[in-house]
């Protein structure tokens, strides 16, 4: 057995050395290789806070413009977040204090919504803030203790206690309600987004792709419309593009050497079939549009964005899976883009059309999950 391992250690070495390049590479020194890695580290940590502020952002602008249509499922929302490196993912902790200036002893502000309650107070980024209505909010765990505390206390006005520059003082905030359903940000390069119903979730992929801000809201809108209108299949995660997931696992297999034929892709697409039409994909895309409409965003010239994920997904262009084709979704938010500027045009309330006046009464179905709402 110890010899096999030695054999095996020896070939190893003997395949490295054959296979040793022949250009004398410049040396590098390990010093410069883990200064350049934390910098690289503390880029992307400073970016990804960056883009969840205009996830958070967006989010919140469509969450309390549209809480009349989230069927009650609402929460108490101030619109910022703030953390210590303890309460973040443990792989960011050895570098988020320097990245993000915080501090292990009290929870640091690191995004506010603009518009929003804790803006109105004059909270912020880099405030400290220490308790709410003389609570001591904790270190660990912080962005899910504050979403609970104001889901308890609701829009009643709280008391918060901040350090700032040193010295601390009390601001007044007063919440306000939205929908509860949470919005979570993944930091990877898969472009989609989905819902379960219980959250939606919102990859980093799609953020990129979404070029203006009205885009992002529309996905989101897109996203909630699913929850809000009955479309779903707890059972099955409902997604913006559908196919894309079973797309990306069938594409791991193959860089691992294994072809799956597209297996995983059919069985994607089947599961979806099963659950959503292509109708209800163009229900969500329609409801999403006045969603982020009622959230304020200017859709003239948002369809640009199905131009763009044909682009980056190609196969979108011609076939319909589970989802229309990104030409029919183009030519309909543009329709629908019109339709919305129209009724602000003439100071009508921003109304999806229903074929029936009982159409968008599809119950909700039951929450398990608190939601931690901004
Ligand atoms: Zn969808």
């Amino acid at each position: 057995m110890r010899r096999d391992v030695l054999g095996s250690a020896l070939a190893v070495g003997l395949l490295a050395a054959a296979c040793a390049p022949a250009s004398r590479l410049p040396a590098l020194s390990q010093n410069d290789i883990e200064a350049e890695t934390r910098l690289q580290q503390i880029a992307h940590i400073r970016k990804y806070y960056s883009e969840l502020h205009r996830v958070d952002t967006i989010a919140f602008r469509i969450r309390t413009a549209n809480r009349a249509d989230c069927h009650g499922w609402e929460s108490a929302q101030i619109g910022l977040h703030a953390a210590t490196p303890q309460s973040l993912p443990s792989r960011y902790r050895s570098y988020s204090r320097e990245a993000l200036d915080l501090t292990w002893a009290r929870p640091t502000v690191i995004s506010v919504v603009e518009g929003s309650p804790a803006a109105g107070a004059g909270i912020t980024i880099g405030d400290q803030i220490i308790a709410l209505n003389g609570e001591l909010i904790p270190v660990t765990g912080t962005a899910g203790w504050m979403a609970g505390w104001l889901k308890h206390h609701g829009a009643k006005p709280l008391q918060a206690n901040l350090r700032r520059d040193g010295v601390d003082r009390t601001v007044t905030i007063t919440p306000v309600m939205g929908c509860a359903i949470p919005i979570v940000y993944m930091a990877d390069a898969t472009i989609d987004a989905a819902t379960d119903g219980d959250r939606i979730i919102i990859h980093s992929g799609m953020v990129m792709l979404a070029k203006s801000d009205a885009q992002l809201a529309h996905i989101i809108g897109h996203e909630l419309a699913h929850a809000n209108l009955g479309h779903l299949d707890k059972r099955l995660v409902n997604t913006v593009a559908g196919w894309v997931g079973g797309t990306l696992i069938d594409a791991g297999f193959l860089s691992g050497g294994i072809s799956t034929g597209g297996a995983f892709r059919k069985e994607f697409a089947k599961a979806g079939a099963r659950a959503f039409s292509v109708n209800f994909e163009r229900e969500a895309d329609y409801v999403g549009a006045y969603y982020a409409a009622r959230a304020g965003y200017d859709m003239a010239g948002a369809e640009e964005f199905w131009r763009e994920l044909g682009l980056a997904h190609p196969d979108s262009i011609r076939f319909a899976r589970t989802h229309p084709i990104t030409a029919v979704r183009f030519l309909q938010l543009k329709k629908v883009a019109a339709e919305i500027a129209d009724k602000r045009g003439r100071n009508l309330p921003l109304m999806p059309e229903l074929k029936s006046p009982y159409s968008h009464e599809a119950p909700r179905q039951s929450f398990s999950n608190s939601g931690n709402g901004l």
